[in-house]
């Protein structure tokens, strides 16, 4: 397919205007050169979007069971109540007297959030999962240096966890200390004990894990952190599993975020944007950043608390991200965040129950939202991999699992159906999975080479990695 710089043809334009009759004045610092942008009729950038579109994989397009990324349907709704005009014709500086229906959305999606996740406040201004994790640390980090204790440098992270939580721990300027997961897949208690003490400042958790399980030991595991003096922090980048359900505040958590663009509605993969707003116990909330919203004598305002850690991003966050999400919590009501959260882990347990007698589980045990098969046996016995089932299922129009994650399962393929699809498409999906097995064992050349029907096939990963070709040189007329 060709660029957009490269269907353009000198000349073309969309629009005509017409002749200025007024005087042109040439501000004193304008471009003496044109700017280098593509000149194309109305037709021909309508046909190359369509193009693009047609050439990606999207949740709208079919199952897309990429684990831990909760690629759920995102109902339509959400989008039409985040394209109002009282929503996207503000400006964030705008006085807090004249927009206070936007001053009400990020109040109640805060209280929402709260009362979620078991925590007594919130801040919105977090842009991503990461984001958020950073800026939990920074809440723990100001906590210790505020009672004088400067020796907490170092974050306790299972070998379980998403990738973000030991990058984000860096960033925030801690040392990560890896414990390892016991035989069940969850935290090894006795490993935890023997790493706590008083340079702990904190254990960074998700339960469910990225295995997909919930960890039995949940509150026995913050009560040794906290009993070495330490501070707890969830992962609840997906709130998927146990939404209206369980909370991390009762589970003994003392900081959480959650990924609006994941659990609440806001389609992703592509770059955002997206939000990862934090939620904490009272005694961190005056650490929290940004300006958030209260209630007084009758109206909304924001104020920003005295030991802020300062903004992490501009204003209140990305703020249709946040309509978005509340727009979903209403609609799903009290009734139906809990009823979502089963269906997600009715789906994951179908799917791994159809799968059971032709895969492998890494842990045979009910699980939550998704589940971890391992292609060890397959890669052993006949050389097929992880890469080649993904890879193979490209052919079919279904988006890959999550592969080569969590770390710690060999040749893993990471299952997160979400509660949107029904048991036909999971029928479906497993059908598709049962056939390439059948016929990979039968013909292991097959699928080394898949994809077939696919615009790229298989790629040589090896020159990609080891050649690669990070400028593209547009064929210009
Ligand atoms: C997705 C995810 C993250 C990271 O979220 P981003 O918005 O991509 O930064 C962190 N932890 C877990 C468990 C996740 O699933």
């Amino acid at each position: 397919m060709k660029l957009i710089f490269e269907r353009s043809v000198s000349g073309k334009k969309c629009t005509i205007f017409p002749d200025c009759d007024v005087p042109v004045v040439m501000p004193a610092r304008c471009r003496s050169e044109p700017l280098n942008l593509p000149e194309l009729g109305e037709n021909d950038i309508s046909r190359h979007y369509t193009a693009l579109a047609k050439e990606v994989h999207g949740v709208n397009d079919g199952v897309y069971p990429l684990g831990s990324c909760t690629m759920k349907y995102n109902p339509k709704i959400d989008d039409e109540a985040a394209s109002l005009r009282g929503f996207t014709d503000i400006h964030p500086l705008q006085d807090d007297g004249h927009v206070q229906g936007c001053l009400e959305v990020l109040y109640r999606t805060e209280d929402f959030l709260c009362k979620i996740c078991g925590m007594d406040a919130v801040s919105l201004q977090p842009a991503a999962g990461a984001h958020g994790e950073f800026t939990g640390l920074l809440l723990f980090k100001a906590y210790h240096l505020s009672r004088g204790d400067t020796h907490r440098t170092k974050i306790i992270i299972p070998d379980s966890a998403h990738g973000t939580n030991p990058a984000s721990s860096t960033m925030a300027g801690f040392e990560v200390v890896n414990i390892p997961s016991g035989d069940d897949g969850c935290i090894d208690c006795t490993a935890l004990k023997a790493v706590v003490g008083p340079d702990t400042a904190g254990l960074m958790l998700t339960n469910p894990n990225t295995l997909g399980l919930f960890d039995r030991n949940i509150t026995a595991i913050c009560k040794i952190v906290h009993d070495a003096g330490g501070l707890c922090y969830y992962d609840g980048a997906n709130l998927n599993a146990i939404m209206g359900i369980a909370r991390p505040g009762d589970m003994g958590f003392d900081a959480v975020h959650v990924n609006l663009h994941k659990t609440f509605a806001t389609p992703h993969g592509g770059g955002g944007p997206g939000s990862g707003p934090v939620g904490c116990k009272a005694f961190l909330a005056d650490f929290l950043p940004g300006k958030r919203v209260i209630v007084k004598d009758g109206s909304y305002k924001t104020v920003r608390s005295a030991h802020s850690v300062g903004d992490v991003r501009s204003f209140s966050g990305n703020f249709l991200v946040i309509v978005r999400a509340l727009t979903y919590m209403l609609t799903l009501g009290r009734d139906g965040i809990p009823c979502t959260a089963q269906n997600a882990v009715l789906n994951a347990n179908y799917l791994r129950c159809c799968l059971d007698a032709t895969y492998k589980q890494a842990f045979n045990r009910l699980c939550m939202h998704e589940f971890v098969i391992t292609c060890l046996p397959e890669k052993e016995k006949f050389g097929i991999s992880a890469l080649d089932i993904a890879k193979a299922l490209l052919d079919y129009g279904i988006h890959p699992p999550t592969i080569y994650f969590p770390l710690i399962v060999k040749e893993a393929l990471m299952f997160e159906p979400t509660e949107t699809e029904s048991k036909a498409a999971l029928d479906t999906l497993a059908a598709v999975l049962i056939e390439i097995h059948r016929k990979a064992l039968q013909n292991p050349e097959w699928i080394h080479h898949a994809p077939y029907r696919t615009t790229i096939f298989r790629l040589d990963e090896v020159t990609a990695a080891r050649h690669p070709k990070i400028v593209y040189e547009p064929v210009l007329h």
